[in-house]
C-alpha cells in the first residue's frame, strides 16, 4: 500500500476543504480523481504531497505517519521528495530557481548526481519536452503553460515511482496536452503510480482505471472503475460534472443531462 488515508479533515480557518475521506492508493494504480472547483481535489494533493497536513485523521505513506515531524526529518524527506513527484495546479508553488535548467537540475543535483549525468539529464528532458529553448530563461518569465511544462520536465528528470498531478492538462496548448496524456500512457504501462486530478471528463480514461468523485460537500462521493463511473449520470450531475442542460429538438423543448464527452455531444 502507497497512501492509507483514515477519516482525513482539512479546512482553511473556517472553510472545509477535505471532509472525512478514506481512502486507500495501492501499488502501480492509476486513480484519477474527479471533482468540480472546489470540490477539495488539489487540498487532497498537498496533503498527499506532504506539504499540509490533515486537522483531523491520519495519512500514512507506506505504512508510515505523514506528520509535519516526520517531513522535517531530513533522511525521509528525502527518500520521499525522490519517490513522489508532484506537480501542483498553480506551476509558480514549485519553480524557484533562477533559471529552466536549473529547476530541471535541482532534483537530480538533490540525489547527488554526477554534473555530467545531470547535464545529459537536462539536455534529454528538454528534448522531450520541446523546451530547450527556454533553458537559459527565468522561470518567473514563462507563460502559464510553459511553467507547467517545466515543472513536469523537473518531476520526470528524477523518474519517481509515484507521480501526483493536478490538474496536468489545463493551461496547456492542444500539442502538449496530447504529449502530456502520451506520457501519462507511458507511465502506466512502466507500473508508475498515479494519482491525477481533473474536472474534465473527458480525459478520466487516459489518465487511469480507477476514479475516485469528490462532491460539493468534500467527501468522496464514489469510488470505483472509470468507465462505470463515466456512465452514471447521476451521480455526474450530483458531482456537478456535467450540468442540465435545455434543448430544443423541433417543436419541442426538453431537458437532459449534458455530458462534456465527445461520443455524448449533440
Ligand atoms: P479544487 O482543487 O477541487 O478546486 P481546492 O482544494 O482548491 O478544490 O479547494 C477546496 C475548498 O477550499 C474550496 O472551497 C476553496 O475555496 C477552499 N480553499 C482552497 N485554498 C484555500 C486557501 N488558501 N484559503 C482559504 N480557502 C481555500
Ligand atoms: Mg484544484
Amino acid at each position: 500500500m502507497i497512501y492509507e488515508l483514515k477519516n482525513v479533515f482539512y479546512s482553511y480557518d473556517a472553510v472545509p476543504a477535505i471532509a472525512g475521506v478514506n481512502l486507500n492508493i495501492e501499488e502501480s494504480e492509476s486513480a484519477v480523481i474527479i471533482g468540480a472547483n472546489g470540490s477539495g481535489k488539489s487540498t487532497l494533493v498537498m496533503m498527499l504531497a506532504g506539504l499540509i497536513f490533515p486537522s483531523e485523521g491520519t495519512i500514512k505513506f507506506r505504512e508510515k505517519a505523514l506528520t509535519p515531524l516526520y517531513m522535517r526529518n531530513k533522511d525521509f524527506s528525502i527518500v520521499f521528495r525522490q519517490k513522489v513527484g508532484v506537480m501542483l495546479q498553480n506551476p509558480d508553488a514549485l519553480l524557484f530557481c533562477d533559471t529552466v535548467k536549473e529547476e530541471i537540475a535541482f532534483g537530480p543535483f538533490q540525489l547527488g548526481w554526477s554534473r555530467g549525468k545531470i547535464k545529459d539529464k537536462v539536455e534529454e528532458i528538454a528534448n522531450l519536452l520541446e523546451i530547450k529553448n527556454l533553458l537559459e530563461r527565468p522561470s518567473g518569465s514563462l507563460s502559464f503553460g510553459e511553467k507547467k511544462k517545466v515543472c513536469l520536465a523537473a518531476i520526470l528528470a528524477t523518474n519517481p515511482e509515484i507521480l501526483i498531478l493536478d490538474e496536468p492538462l489545463s493551461g496547456l496548448d492542444p500539442r502538449s496536452q496530447a504529449w502530456t496524456i502520451e506520457m501519462l500512457i507511458r507511465l502506466k504501462e512502466a507500473s508508475k503510480t498515479l494519482i491525477v486530478t481533473t474536472h474534465d471528463l473527458e480525459s478520466v480514461e487516459d489518465f487511469g482505471d480507477r476514479a475516485i468523485v469528490f462532491g460539493d460537500d468534500h467527501t468522496i462521493l464514489k469510488d470505483g472503475r472509470a468507465h462505470e463511473i463515466l456512465e452514471d449520470i447521476p451521480l455526474l450531475l450530483k458531482a456537478n460534472l456535467i450540468h442540465e442542460h435545455a434543448h430544443r429538438h423541433g417543436r419541442y423543448s426538453h431537458i437532459h443531462p449534458h455530458v462534456h464527452r465527445h461520443e455524448h455531444e449533440e
